[in-house]
């Protein structure tokens, strides 16, 4: 497997505006070696953007002439800070294929995953599926088996962690970074403790992204085990910049059993193959009705439509979580199950998840190394 310092030599012989190397010349402010992903952030003046365009091409194929890298992503940061430009956005926001040409947002964002051991995304074909309460669960799952944990409700059309968690006050800055909010032990941010909750939010696709990165560069989020990204629902231009601007360890999908929903998951699984982040799994939610009353089960929808989906698509099944008021009341009080009462039936559905997860990410990891070494 390459490292960081594998990277570091072929960005020697990449010259940057002066002919002087990259690396001479101080411009690679972070590289990031996730598995088969190599990410590099290089930063120069966006005054100067097409010359630092190509500059920015020839390292990504240097790098990704590494034996190792089977993908290299280079983003280029703003040197200085970024002045007021509010066409700073334009011809640039559709094409999700590279990023951005100058991307001042993102910078931080190398500096900060390098504190975080494995970045999962949540991720659901479309929205209503219990995407957000999985994950609420999941990483409450994580940090009651001892994991540091943080969740980042990047959901910025519908941010749902401030409900999920009966979060309602706004981070503090520290050192010029936003202090998560933490609920059971786990850091929380979310757009939603920024932007009032009434306020209708009508954000332009580069403008969520914009949101996003700054949400996992200008956060102190610490040391952390494991960051849950609730990721948007769906899987358009959004949610693919997303995927590819962050070094996933992994996804997990989350999706009811009704067939249509299978589709959309579909489309999600394939979403994360394009962007070669492993899929976890897949978990399919309100799998089956659970009685309060007499405890009787009833499956509703199709049952089974996920574990069957995943079979025939690959990817492993994680698991089913039954459509229960208990789920559904805690999550909307802002008590998370898992939370509210760890030692119940509900929890241990999704510590049980939680277990899988950990388990995958912990192989995979390891899988990551010697496997890919060519001979
Ligand atoms: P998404 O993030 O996919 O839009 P949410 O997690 O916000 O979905 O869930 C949508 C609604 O369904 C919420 O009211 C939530 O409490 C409820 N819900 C989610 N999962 C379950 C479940 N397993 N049983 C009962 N209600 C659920």
């Amino acid at each position: 497997m390459a490292n960081e310092a594998d990277v570091l030599k072929a960005l020697e012989k990449v010259p940057g505006p002066g002919g002087v190397s990259l690396v001479a010349s101080n411009a690679v402010s972070g590289i990031n070696v996730a598995g088969t992903k190599a990410f590099v952030s290089i930063s120069g003046d966006p005054a100067r953007a097409k010359e630092w365009e190509a500059i920015r091409l020839a390292a990504e194929r240097a790098v990704g002439e590494i034996g190792g890298v089977e993908r290299a992503i280079v983003t280029l940061t703003a040197e200085h800070a970024p002045r007021p430009e509010p066409a700073r956005d334009h011809g640039h926001g559709h094409h999700h294929d590279r990023g951005p040409a100058v991307a001042a947002p993102r910078r931080g964002i190398i500096a900060a995953v390098e504190r975080i051991r494995f970045i999962v995304a949540v991720a659901s074909g479309k929205g209503g599926v219990g995407k957000s309460t999985t994950a609420a669960n999941l990483a409450l799952g994580l940090a009651a088996q001892g994991w540091r944990v943080g969740l980042l409700d990047a959901d910025v059309y519908g941010p749902s962690a401030p409900r999920l968690f009966g979060l309602h006050g706004k981070p503090q800055v520290a050192d010029g970074k936003m202090v998560p909010l933490e609920a059971y032990g786990v850091k929380v941010m979310s757009i939603g403790f920024l932007v009032d909750e009434n306020v209708p939010m009508v954000w332009r696709g580069p403008m969520v992204s914009q949101a996003l990165t700054q949400m996992l560069g200008e956060v102190a989020w610490g040391e952390l085990d494991a960051l849950v990204v609730d990721m948007p629902p769906g899987t358009g231009d959004v949610q693919l910049t997303l995927a590819q601007q962050v070094p996933l360890a992994g996804a997990v999908i989350v999706s009811t059993p009704q067939d249509l929903a299978l589709i959309d998951a579909r489309r999600a699984v394939s979403m994360f193959q394009k962007v070669e982040a492993p899929i976890l799994g897949i978990i399919e939610n309100m799998s089956y009705f659970l009685c309060p009353h007499c405890g009787g089960r009833t499956d509703v929808f199709s049952h089974g439509g996920a574990r069957h989906d995943a079979e025939k698509l690959g990817v492993p099944f994680l698991g089913e979580v039954p459509l229960d008021a208990a789920i559904r009341e805690t999550s909307d009080a802002g008590r998370p199950v898992v939370g509210a009462d760890p030692q119940g039936a509900h929890a241990a559905i999704y510590l049980n998840l939680a277990a899988k997860v950990k388990t995958l990410l912990e192989t995979q990891t390891r899988r990551a190394g010697p496997v890919i070494v060519k001979g």
